[in-house]
């Protein structure tokens, strides 16, 4: 189960004014984001120990596929969890049915400037949170075993 929490009415990327401050943040990947990407690139992740989470490899503080003009080198093949934005995952449970709160990023200059959120928007937010999910699912089972 998907929840909105917080309201966002508009939104756009205007990656340039905030310097792609998303693309700056730990990026967590799942497994079929490294098997997608490794089609295609070598040497992008790391597993942290502590966590057990696979991650993007950054260089200074950016994630390595942050390109000089801010744009994704890999946009067409990006992690799950980037296709989020303007949300970030606040909470996940996991119980009879798994649930996932989705709060927007309220710090994001694009933040209620730009064009207007509807269905549409939130229907594609919702189908990339449940992939992520089931991704992330998937991963966590492969790397008990
Ligand atoms: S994969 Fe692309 S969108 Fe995702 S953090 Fe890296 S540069 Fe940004």
């Amino acid at each position: 189960m998907i929840t909105f929490e917080g309201k966002i009415e508009k939104w756009s990327c205007v990656f340039r004014e905030c310097d792609a401050k998303c693309c700056k943040r730990d990026i967590l990947l799942t497994l079929n984001d490294i098997e997608r990407i490794e089609k295609e690139f070598e040497d992008f992740y790391y597993k942290n120990d502590a966590d057990g989470n696979y991650y993007m490899k950054t260089e200074g503080g950016r994630c390595i596929f942050l390109q000089d003009d801010l744009t994704c080198r890999i946009n067409r093949i990006k992690p799950s969890i980037c296709r989020l934005l303007p949300f970030k995952i606040s909470k996940v449970s996991y119980g009879d049915e798994i649930s996932i709160v989705l709060t927007p990023l309220v710090e994001c200059p694009g933040y209620e400037h730009g064009v207007e959120t509807g269905e549409e928007f939130f229907e594609e937010i919702e189908k990339s949170a449940l992939r992520f999910l089931r991704e992330y699912q998937q991963t966590h089972q492969k790397l008990k075993k």
